[in-house]
């Protein structure tokens, strides 16, 4: 529990909270709607909590130049409704969209189902205003496409986690709104064609604006909000959408289906209507909660890997799913080999709990033992710093912290976040 939450409204009030932070050395954790899944907006050194929900204005949408300018409490699908009727488009999407922030999504550098074709929210920032832990307010990036003046602090902040700073205004890049889009499920009963699918379909020259993932397990937990949920005997699908002209996604969908048609174990269905793609949309965007129906808690993980090594990955989650008898799930964004894994448990249960621990830490060595990631969009927060050194060598890891005593000599700033204490896993196991 914090000692107090602040809901300022203006960057000059966040300035003046900072300034008696540092005075009287108190910890500070900002907060956008609290979805973010590694514990970053947890004030685990208690201090004050800085809720940003107040500061929700959309300042500007500049459709001359395909620029938002926004504060951080803006709902992300409020942005993108808002750009929308005005024919833009903002991309980033992570399936909590309706109810997390753009500011959160800065935080931690979220991405979604469109960062296959589009990237993610740092390829979308292009300037931030931030207030330092001193109270001082500074502006980074630029509003032109090109900027190089001094270092790339933009992307410094993106993804620190609220560790630097807090962001109080950003400047977002916009796109001009696809004009057509087509979504297809494709299906089979064999994960590793599945898993193998991914590499082929981007490697064919077909970039889709969305290719995810759901096996057995993901589809079985959503399959009641499908009107036509896939055949039995399905152990994994792709749903795969191509946007752009009329023209450009029929050259698309020509080269999938020829690359298809000699291949029996798919199966493609095309949605047939916006109410079929709506559905499979809601389908995806409720596995995570709808996989408390399985067990009432759950280790959720966002590892990414090199794409073409997405069938190693699952096939070692199914191994670990037998080796420790537990349920684990995996779905999630194939086209940028960023896979949840969901280790379901009952944490009452000390065995099933302290198993669900060692499938965890397994599949964080194995991830990295096939040049993956951590985290793909999660970010570190409290639940993953303990496992840094597995990924990070002890001199990146050194250069980070100096970055952050630089900008936070008192460690006001969000502390306990990202970087390991003392029970860190050690780094002779990388
Ligand atoms: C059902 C569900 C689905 C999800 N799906 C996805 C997904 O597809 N992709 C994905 O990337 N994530 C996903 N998430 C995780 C989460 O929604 C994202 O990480 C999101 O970006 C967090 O936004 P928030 O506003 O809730 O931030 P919070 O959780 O409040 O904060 C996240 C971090 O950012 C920091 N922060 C917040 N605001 C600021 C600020 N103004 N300045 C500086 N630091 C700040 C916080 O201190 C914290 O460290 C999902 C979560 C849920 C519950």
């Amino acid at each position: 529990m914090p000692e107090a939450v602040v809901f300022p409204d203006t960057t000059e009030q966040i300035s003046a909270i900072m300034k008696l932070a540092s005075h009287y050395r108190f910890p500070v954790v900002p907060r956008g709607a609290g979805t973010g899944m590694t514990g970053g907006a947890i004030p685990v050194k208690g201090g004050v909590v800085i809720a940003l929900s107040r500061m929700n204005r959309i300042v500007e949408i500049d459709t001359a130049n395909q620029i938002a300018i926004v504060e951080p409490g803006v709902i992300t699908a409020h942005l993108q409704r808002e750009v929308k009727k005005v024919g833009l488009f903002y991309p980033p999407d992570p399936a909590s969209l309706k109810f997390c922030t753009i500011g959160g999504n800065a935080g931690e550098c979220a991405g979604g189902p469109s960062a296959v074709k589009y990237g993610v929210t740092k390829d979308f920032i292009m300037g931030l205003e931030v207030v330092l832990p001193s109270g001082e307010i500074i502006t980074t990036g630029t509003r032109t496409e090109k900027g190089v003046t001094g270092y790339d602090l933009t992307r410094l902040f993106v993804g620190s986690e609220g560790t630097l700073g807090i962001i109080t205004r950003l400047t977002c890049r916009l796109l001009a709104l696809p004009e057509d889009k087509e979504t297809y499920l494709i299906s089979s009963s064999s994960l590793s064609a599945i898993t193998g699918l991914v590499a082929r379909i981007l490697n064919n020259d077909i970039t889709p604006c969305t290719l995810e993932y759901m096996d057995r397990t993901a589809i079985r937990v959503v399959s009641g909000f499908m009107t036509d949920p896939p055949p039995a005997g399905t152990e994994a699908i792709l749903l795969l959408e191509l946007d752009g002209t009329k023209q450009e996604i029929e050259q698309l969908r020509d080269k999938l289906q020829h690359m298809l048609a000699k291949e029996p174990e798919f199966e493609v269905r095309r949605a047939e209507s916006s109410d079929e793609v709506t559905q499979l949309w809601q389908a995806r965007r409720s596995i995570s909660p709808a996989t408390f129906n399985l067990k009432p808690h759950k280790i959720s993980e966002d590892v990414a890997v090199p794409r073409s090594r997405i069938p190693e990955l699952v096939a070692y989650c199914e191994q670990l799913s037998k080796e420790f008898s537990l349920t684990i799930l995996t779905f999630g964004h194939a086209g940028d080999g960023n896979i949840h894994v969901n280790i379901m448990l009952d944490k009452s249960d000390p065995a099933q709990l302290a198993a669900g621990e060692q499938a965890k830490e397994r599949l964080f060595q194995f991830t990295i033992s096939i040049d993956g990631t951590l985290s793909g969009e999660h970010g570190i927060g409290i639940t993953k710093s303990k496992f840094l050194p597995l990924e990070l060598n002890p001199a990146t890891i050194t250069v980070m912290k100096q970055i952050k005593a630089l900008f936070d000599p008192l460690n006001i700033m969000n502390p306990g976040k990202i970087f390991p204490e003392d029970d860190s896993i050690s780094s002779e196991k990388r």
